[in-house]
């Protein structure tokens, strides 16, 4: 069906993988290559290796695509290269 290659399909949002009757994909960051975000919730995501996801924990501190400070989420679909690992930017 969905064809593996670097970028790959849009990921489901983190909040559809846990609830799904609310199960909606993410769409691309423009100008940010395997970053894609959620509006909706606010989440962002993107694919890092898999041994950086193995030492993030959720709720860790994850520096965002854009400089800014976030908050690591879980991990979702493996992908070439990686897997994709959930964030959302820290409130206060
Ligand atoms: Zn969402």
């Amino acid at each position: 069906m969905e064809s593996q290659h670097s970028s790959g399909p849009n990921p489901l949002c983190e909040v559809g993988r846990t609830h799904p009757r609310d199960r909606h994909r993410m769409r691309p960051v423009a100008g940010e290559p395997g970053v894609w975000e959620c509006p909706k919730h606010g989440l962002f995501a993107q694919v890092v290796a898999k041994e950086m996801a193995d030492r993030i924990e959720r709720g860790d501190p994850f520096p965002m695509h854009n400089g800014r400070e976030g908050i690591a989420g879980r991990t979702g679909d493996e992908r070439p290269g990686g897997i994709i690992l959930y964030y959302r930017p820290t409130t206060e």
